[in-house]
This record gives C-alpha cells, structure tokens and sequence, in this order.
C-alpha cells in the first residue's frame, strides 16, 4: 500500500470512530432523559401564607392529575399552570400556597410547588406523611404522555435517592384515599403497573 492510500486509510478509519462517538453521545444525552427541576422564583409563585414542616423522609407519595388546567407542552405554558393552580388554592380555596408539593408539566420538566419537607393540602391524612405529585392534565379519557410518565417516575427515584422518601415507600392515587375521580379514570388504570403502587 501507498503512503497515501495509508494516509487516507487513516483518516475514514478515524473519521469513523468519531461519527460512532457522537451517535453513542447524542443517544445517551438526549432530551428524553433530561429533566429538571424548576424553582419557584422561575415560575414567579406567590409567597406562601404559612408553612408547617415535615421532618425526615415520607412513607407516601400521592398522585394527582390537575382536571383543569389540562396538559401544557411548553415551559411558559406550565408556569402559567402553576401561577393559576397557585392563584386558586390560596384566593378561592383560602389554602397557605399550591396545594401540592411538586408538579410534572408535559414539557418534560418538574416544577416546585410547597416543595420536599412541608405539609402540602392534597390528600386528607396524608398531607404530612406524603409527598402529592401532581400530572399536570386532564387525564380522564387519555394517558399523560409517556415521556411525562417517565420524568414522575424518575422524579420519584430522585426523591428516593435523596432521603425525601423512604426506600419502601407506597404509591397512591389520589382516588385511593379520598372520594374523587383524580388521577384520572385512564391514568389511574396505568399507575397501577408503577413501581411501589399498592392496594389500600
Ligand atoms: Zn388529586
């Protein structure tokens, strides 16, 4: 072979493992697997009212579905959610803040509501044992889009891993605990198959 066609060789050779690189680098950093959290101040929430604190990691986490304001695809859209769930519980409900404490938009992201270690106003006898994790939409007839899915159950692992939720936590719908159709008749059919979920 040819000094050149040695050269030449070289570069395809190397070319190629860099092409392979990336492909393997995109797949394993793709937005499908990012989420994050979004605080307060970046969804411009109100200052709660009042604020009564949970020590050490709960045993429940309870699962909401928002009926209205349905499912918001876009991080404005989701923050205006938030400010007008917010906006709801505190003027017509008279509640100290949002009643839940986190909440999963459709834009893939988690958005802060009373947060880890404070007393939320979701789920009668739950609220300072629990975590209420909210879907925002309406999911009566249709499923949360799968990504959303995935981003609460990873949203859950995190909590875990943090120490805000023990190890053999429970996971309930909203409906299990209370007289309501929340999380929706087609959501809740589906949380059943998540990790932890448990007949009451
Ligand atoms: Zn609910």
């Amino acid at each position: 072979m040819n000094k050149c066609l040695c050269l030449l060789s070289f570069i395809t050779l190397l070319a190629t493992v860099g092409a392979i690189c990336f492909i393997v680098y995109t797949a394993s950093t793709g937005k499908s697997e990012s989420w994050k959290i979004i605080s307060r101040n970046e969804w411009a929430a109100r200052q709660p009212k009042g604020r009564e604190h949970i020590h050490g990691p709960v045993e429940y986490v309870v699962v909401h579905h928002s009926y209205i304001p349905d499912v918001c695809n876009t991080t404005d859209a989701c923050k205006a959610s938030m400010r007008s769930m917010q906006d709801f519980h505190m003027d017509d409900h008279g509640w100290d803040d949002i009643g839940y404490n986190f909440a999963v938009g459709a834009d893939g992201n988690v958005y802060v509501g009373r947060g880890f270690g404070v007393v939320g106003a979701h789920a009668p006898r739950y609220n300072n044992k629990s975590i209420g994790l909210l879907l925002i939409g309406n999911f009566m007839e249709k499923l949360p889009p799968k990504p959303m899915m995935e981003v609460a159950q990873k949203f859950i692992a995190y909590a875990v891993e943090h120490d805000h939720v023990v190890v053999n936590y429970t996971l309930y719908g909203h409906r299990q605990v209370r007289d309501t159709e929340c999380p929706g008749t087609a959501f809740f059919a589906q949380l059943k198959f998540w990790p932890h979920w448990r007949p009451i």
